[in-house]
């Protein structure tokens, strides 16, 4: 077995979804942005579920 981590899924406003791309790979899982609560900054915002990997 690999040791590549997984995928995660986390639910991120467009923000910080711009800020995190530097650091990880993103692939939004909606396609579309809805009012969620962010992951990282902890507002409701839009934003959408991300499929996020590292670097
Ligand atoms: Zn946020």
């Amino acid at each position: 077995m690999n040791e590549k981590s997984k995928p995660e899924i986390w639910m991120m406003c467009v923000p910080c979804a711009e800020g995190a791309k530097d650091s990880y790979s993103l692939k939004m899982q909606l396609g579309r942005t809805e009012k969620i609560t962010c992951a990282i900054c902890g507002k409701r915002r839009y934003g959408s579920a991300y499929e996020v990997r590292r670097k």
